[in-house]
């Protein structure tokens, strides 16, 4: 048989099919194990609420009194002071420590607790000055101990004479015929109307004036808050139909596509591009905003790469609008990276601590004047607070912000759950001292390094930038190495924007 063309086996034709089958195979088994992991979230949310069932339905069988949500969180509240109260008085009961306190390293809802104050979400909510939820984007107005700004610090008369006249509130409505709900409420609606936040006496008597803001927790909630932003942007100029349920179907050319593989490859943050697909397909992009709690490499990642998110943003059809609010963001996450930098310094000059005022308050300028999502506590303390209290950290120990940072704890109570492990019951305290001491003292003295971490004494800003001339200041590489700044950073509307916060007034070229 003659072997010619129409009958000889097409190869290539048989190739290409194969492989289009085998996408499409891949293709339905990806929808299908995203499908079988939604199950199974659900299945555990069922689980978890079975067990909430079976545990009231106990407790109503054994004449237990009926407990809701809040009332549970109050009472390990009411425990966790108990036992704040102990610790403190045992600390401020030794004279020598009562001496020494000078500094109190904790993130802003430990210090709330140790203050004997309401949490952070509530109207007045800094536990640093008197600060209210409606006047915090006021640009005229600012923070200081001195008679002329308009927000203080709280003095710690007005806090023990709010105590009383809360106490007595508390007696006056304790008779009343209302559900524990409505007399939280009207407890906590009383003590805004003190133009105050506090609730008890401080555990720490006078010593919580001497708290000073913490910059670990600041750092992370700052660039969560700033990924948030970018998030609903990409969300909002990708468009995507309703038929779009996963994030397998969501294109990888759109707006909200490039962003996700750009935090992959770029940023590199793995953990979050995973939370941020879930996010997705559990909600469409719509309804509650996604949780997730930034970690201090993450923050440092976000430092050295969020201009590759922000560029992620551009689309060849941005009309003018969508072209600011890309702008916006570049502007927003330098300051914020500005910021950051100067915070985390041990050693700081004061040229660089006017450099952080400047930067501090431009990024909550921005904030104020640009984004929907304005300023919250965190972008509030930032701007405000972080530039006094560094002034003062200076003016008392000639340091940085940094000796108050919270950075590295975590891990160190990881090492000491490690240490625990080898310990005795009786003597586990006094065996894990011994062993640190030996790991961190006694080994190095006799010429054992310790293999130290890696990301210690990695800075904020990259260092690429200072020494390649082919990357703007912004961490982008620019168009051609001679120019000054990158396409995004020299785009005339970024003129206006720097006019805009620096005159406090939005500029008429520009859009609100
Ligand atoms: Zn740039």
């Amino acid at each position: 048989m003659p072997n010619t063309k129409d009958k000889r086996f097409n190869i290539a034709m048989y190739m290409k099919e194969r492989k289009e089958a085998r996408f499409k195979a891949v293709l339905n088994h990806r929808s299908l194990a995203l499908e079988h992991k939604k199950s199974e979230r659900i299945q555990a949310k069922i689980v978890k609420a079975k067990e909430k069932t079976a545990a009231l339905t106990s407790d109503l069988e054994n004449n237990m009194p009926f407990r809701t949500a809040t009332k549970r969180r109050r009472e390990t509240m009411t425990a966790k002071r108990c036992k704040m109260k102990d610790l403190t008085n045992y600390v401020l009961g030794c004279k020598r420590s009562k001496r020494n306190v000078q500094e109190l390293p904790n993130d802003m809802k430990m210090l709330a607790m140790l203050a004997g104050e309401l949490v952070i979400s509530s109207k007045y909510f800094s536990p640093f000055a008197n600060v209210c939820k409606d006047d915090a984007t006021d640009l005229q107005a600012s923070f200081g101990p001195e008679p002329g700004h308009k927000w203080q610090p709280w003095e710690y008369k007005q806090r023990v004479n709010v105590v009383g006249k809360v106490e007595s509130f508390k007696k006056k409505i304790e008779k009343k015929p209302l559900s524990c709900k409505v007399k939280r409420t009207k407890v906590t609606e009383f003590i805004a109307s003190q133009k105050s936040r506090q609730e008890f006496l401080p555990l720490l008597d006078k010593y919580i004036d001497q708290a000073h803001v913490e910059p670990l927790h600041l750092k992370n909630n700052a660039w969560q808050y700033f990924f948030k932003g970018v998030l609903k942007e990409a969300i909002r100029k990708s468009k995507l139909p309703v038929s779009c349920k996963t994030f397998s179907e969501v294109p990888e050319e759109s707006v909200f596509g490039r962003l996700i593989s750009s935090l992959k490859m770029h940023v590199k943050a793995g953990c979050l591009c995973k939370k941020v697909k879930r996010w997705f397909d559990d909600t469409q992009g719509s309804g509650p905003d996604l949780q997730y709690r930034f970690t201090g490499k993450e923050s440092r990642r976000f430092c050295h790469n969020y201009m590759s998110l922000v560029n992620a943003l551009s689309d060849d059809n941005d009309t003018k609008a969508d072209r600011q609010a890309i702008l916006v963001f570049a502007y927003l996450g330098q300051r914020l990276r500005d910021s950051v930098s100067l915070i985390n310094r041990f050693d700081i000059k004061e040229e660089q601590l006017a450099q952080l005022t400047l930067a501090a308050q431009e990024y909550l300028r921005v904030n104020a004047m640009f984004l929907s999502t304005s300023v919250n506590p965190t972008v509030w303390t930032l701007g405000h607070i972080v530039p006094v209290h560094a002034q003062q950290v200076f003016s008392q120990y000639n340091k940085g912000l940094a000796i108050v940072t919270m950075e590295g704890r975590e891990a160190k109570h990881i090492f000491l759950k490690k240490l625990s492990q080898n310990t005795t019951y009786q003597r586990r305290w006094l065996e894990i001292f011994k062993h640190e001491y030996i790991m961190l003292v006694w080994l190095p003295e006799h010429g054992y390094e310790l293999p130290g971490n890696k990301s210690h004494n990695e800075a904020y800003i990259p260092p690429r930038i200072f020494e390649n001339p082919s990357y703007c200041y912004c961490g982008l590489l620019k168009t051609n190495p001679s120019d000054a700044k990158c396409s995004i950073c020299g785009d005339p509307l970024m003129r206006l924007i720097e006019k805009s916060v620096t005159e406090g007034k939005i500029d008429s070229g520009l859009k609100l």
